[in-house]
């Protein structure tokens, strides 16, 4: 029996796994007890990865070989490589003639690996000139991008897992830990109850919902859906009110402070408390613990970021963190919590629509120099500055002006919003690529070239979690039939494509191009940069195992500890952004706040984790959540079959009653899609969308709920 070390493809945790193996067959998984993520912990989901590699999923349930159609809603047909190649290279090439390069756009995933994302960026932006490349990141993370870039000069999480044992107060806010970051949550509870010694450690959880973390809260604020900002203004106020802002600090390290006080002026605990529909009493306790432990430390997720007003609730956060110095130490700081588990190398490689490599910024002529100086650009070229971000590019290609879109690790078709808009985007496109693992996702039926991937347990590279952490991830297996790397797949297109767009110029894609090559491509654009990986070399990283950036001589476990942030004056921002209730305001017609939340035992959309029949014993399908006074309101009762009805659509599905719901709130579970339902959950989910990040506010549709009479 063979043992291979790699990374676990859920979430951003990013936990260590060992993988039994014989060279043939995946047999087993287990925690690696010398992964500093996880210690040798794994959740429900990791345990169980060896069952979406088993012979019969990888015979069955996997794409093994290229596939076209020779007319839209025909059959696939299969295909070699090479014509694969050929025909998609050909086929791009004719629409970039005739429609230019902005015609063409990519969405890709951070399921991906970070030299996945260095191969899509260098043929996205370098080849083919396109500014459309886009990931689905944007869906969970680019709130928490924009809130660190404006509050702190870089987007950069300044803290460590170690911080969960240290901090003296936790504050857990648009996030369920304890079922979608579960190893990391045992380490929270494993250091509440071994505290010997030490003050007790105060965790408040604001969630509208009594979640399983919020079970285990000394406080829980159970606030009105999407009233984020006005709590952390009301906490801001009370913290000036009662002379707990940490003035030197804020003297020495700060800008904008007055501006910020301004306009908390008006948000008294009172008048927050009343908006959130919260007791004043609970804010000033939350108020208080915060302030006045040793260290505090925010976790935070979708809940913030999935919002209209995702980047102000994320700096209205970092506010709380400035004003009281609660960062650059031990157990402090703003954490923002990943949701996959490279979306962190997504946007270190500048995989995203308004990022670079190295956190450069598109819109900044000089820095797309600098990367194309970096990659080995002509001087006669110049790369194309932002791009259409997630929903902007479907929207492109519903108007008919995205006339390309390549698709990798993703499943559009079922995780946006606005699904008709989806669908619209989809048929109207000339050219619809899949780059995918799995067979039958949704998107699939709308796909004109299928390509096959190689998943977990199949491939090389590097992937980064939520505390910066770079792990390397390894292949024990083959892929099946004829599938590829990911990064193979795009430069095997990009060889193609190079001698045609790029002619007598140095190629940006080698044919011996590979994992290494393209990590330390990677590692040269983030030099002198707030992410440095330059004194960290492939085989250091292979033989020492994960480590933290920035590594310029070392690791770098906690950001700000010195004097000085990203700025080029070092000093942090207090952003004054106003509450904004949700873009879509309850009514008489569409009474309830719908919120979309992750279960335990899933993943996504599904497409690996659904493949695993265990993990359904803890939710087998997907039913909307309500509290029962709701539902005796409007005289249903569980089990009923119910209508949930948006502006933009409707899905039935049965009722589960569910007091841990605040009244007026109701819950669907984000995984199911249409090929379980007629129409997925996101059919009714809402497109508005953050006006910094442009991530779509999935936290919050206003919805009808009513009986289906059956006949
Ligand atoms: Fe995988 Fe996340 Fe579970 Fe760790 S906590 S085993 S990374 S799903």
């Amino acid at each position: 029996m063979l043992e291979t070390k790699s990374t676990c493809p859920y979430c951003g945790v990013g936990c260590g796994v060992v993988i039994e193996h014989d060279g043939q067959q995946i047999t087993g998984v287990r925690g690696d007890p010398d992964h500093p993520a996880n210690f040798g912990r794994l959740c429900s989901k990791g345990i169980n990865l060896h069952h979406t590699a088993s012979p019969l999923v990888r015979q069955t349930q996997r794409l093994l070989t290229p596939q076209w159609r020779a007319a839209r809603g025909g059959a696939l047909r299969p295909s070699s490589w090479d014509m694969a190649n050929e025909r998609l290279a050909a086929e791009l090439l004719r629409i970039r003639r005739q429609h230019g390069p902005e015609a063409i756009g990519f969405y890709i995933s951070g399921q991906l690996l970070t030299e996945d994302y260095c191969a899509f960026n260098k043929l996205a932006r370098g080849v083919i000139k396109t500014p459309h490349i886009d990931s689905n990141s944007r869906l969970c993370m680019s709130s928490a991008v924009a809130g660190y870039k404006q509050s702190l000069g870089a987007d950069a999480p300044p803290c460590s897992y170690e911080d969960v044992e240290q901090a003296e107060c936790i504050l857990v806010i648009g996030a369920n830990p304890a079922w979608a970051h579960p190893v990391l949550f045992r380490r929270l509870e494993a250091a509440r109850a071994h505290r010997a010694g030490r003050p007790g450690q105060k965790l408040i959880v604001v969630d509208p919902r009594r979640t399983e973390s919020a079970e285990l809260a000394d406080l829980h604020l159970q606030l009105q859906p999407g009233t984020d900002v006005a709590l952390l203004h009301g906490l801001l106020h009370a913290w000036i009110w009662n002379g707990w802002v940490d003035q030197d600090f804020i003297a020495a390290r700060t800008e904008g402070f007055d501006a910020l006080k301004a306009l908390v002026r008006e948000w008294t605990p009172a008048r927050a408390a009343q908006v959130c529909g919260l007791r004043e009493v609970d804010l000033w306790t939350a108020a208080e613990w915060f302030a006045r432990a040793a260290g505090s430390l925010s976790l935070y997720c979708q809940g913030l970021n999935q919002s209209s007003s995702g980047t102000a609730k994320n700096t209205a956060l970092i506010n709380l963190h400035l004003a009281t110095a609660q960062i650059g130490k031990p157990g402090a700081g703003p954490f923002s919590l990943t949701g996959q588990p490279n979306a962190m190398g997504g946007r270190e490689a500048g995989g995203m629509a308004t990022l670079l490599p190295g956190h450069r910024d598109p819109a900044d002529p000089a820095q797309r120099a600098e990367v194309a100086a970096l990659w080995g650009l002509d001087a006669s070229e110049t790369l194309p500055g932002p791009g259409h971000t997630a929903l902007a590019l479907f929207e492109g290609a519903a108007r008919g002006e995205v006339k390309a879109l390549w698709i990798a690790c993703t499943n559009p078709a079922q995780s946006l919003p606005d699904q008709a808009l989806v669908r619209q985007a989809l048929q109207r496109c000339e050219l619809v690529v899949l780059q995918e693992a799995f067979a039958g996702t949704a998107t699939e039926a709308y796909a004109d070239w299928v390509l096959p991937a190689a998943s977990w347990g199949e491939k090389e590279g590097t992937v980064t979690n939520s505390e910066r952490r770079i792990s390397r991830v390894r292949a024990a297996l083959a892929p099946p039939g004829e599938a590829r790397a990911d990064w193979r797949i795009v430069r095997d297109v990009a060889l193609r494509l190079e001698p045609q767009l790029r002619p007598g110029l140095a190629p940006l894609f080698r044919a011996d191009e590979g994992p290494e090559s393209l990590w330390l491509q990677h590692r040269e654009t983030t030099r002198g940069r707030d992410l440095d990986i330059g004194g960290l070399s492939w085989a250091a990283l292979d033989r020492d195992g994960p480590q933290q950036w920035p590594f310029v001589q070392g690791p770098t476990n906690r950001l700000y500890t010195d004097a000085r942030f990203v700025f080029p004056d070092g000093r942090a921002r207090f952003i004054a952004k106003p509450y904004q209730a949700p873009a879509e305001r309850l009514s008489p017609q569409r009474p309830f706040a719908l919120l979309s939340s992750r279960l335990r035992d899933q993943w996504h959309g599904m497409s690996r984790s659904g493949r695993v029949p265990t993990l359904f014993a803890h939710t087998p399908q997907p039913k909307l959540r309500l509290h029962p006074q709701d539902a005796a309101r409007r005289g249903l009762a569980d089990g009923d079959l119910v209508r949930v009805s948006t502006a933009r659509g409707a899905v039935l599905l049965p009722l589960q009653l569910d007091r841990s719901l605040r009244l007026g709130a109701a819950d669907l579970p984000m995984h199911w899609g249409p090929e379980f339902l007629r129409h997925g959950v996101n059919e009714v989910s809402a497109a508005a969308r953050c006006p910094d990040s442009q991530q779509p506010e999935l936290k919050f549709s206003a919805a009808q709920i009513e009986a289906v009479e059956l006949p």
